[in-house]
């Protein structure tokens, strides 16, 4: 077993922080078997730098440091699957919109259906894809949005 030095683990955690999304590339373990592309929410990384995750399929098994390997939503489809993870997760009420980071106040039915993805999104960010969907304006890639793009910085409003 490969123990990381103490700089090693704080690297691991910024690059890793509580509430990030990743997806699975590899994972030497024959007992729990996680199909590759599996996408995780970041719960953590221990001392030993095996990086914690609650895995959407339900498991919470940690990679493994030095042998598993995963990497951030990096692609629109990667992003859009996160999205539509966040929608099944969005609070009922008073939630972040996850395109722009705004305050929702109130029951989300009172915003807007996101056209890219099953979330609510706030008015103006249902408009600006109003305008996107007309070809008026550049389409915003996922990838930017809040809830893909802030939880390196503690966005929180998307963890569950
Ligand atoms: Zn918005």
């Amino acid at each position: 077993m490969n123990f990381p030095n103490k700089e090693t683990v704080e690297k691991l955690r910024s690059a890793y922080p509580v509430g990030c999304r990743i997806v699975l590339d590899s994972m030497d373990d024959s007992f729990v078997h996680i199909p590759v592309g599996t996408q995780a929410t970041v719960t953590g990384v221990d001392d030993a730098g095996n990086v914690m995750c609650a895995w959407d399929c339900g498991s919470s098994l940690s990679l493994a440091y030095g042998a598993d390997q995963a990497h951030k939503i990096s692609t629109e489809d990667e992003a859009k699957e996160t999205l539509d993870w966040y929608g099944r997760h969005q609070p009922e009420e008073n939630t972040r919109c996850p395109r722009c980071g705004e305050m929702m106040w109130g029951p989300k039915e009172r915003h807007a259906l996101s056209r890219y993805a099953t979330i609510t999104v706030c008015d103006r960010c249902g408009s600006e894809e109003g305008l996107e969907c007309a070809g008026m304006v550049e389409k915003m890639p996922l990838v930017k949005w809040c809830a893909i793009a802030l939880p390196s910085v503690g966005g929180g409003a998307w963890r569950r």
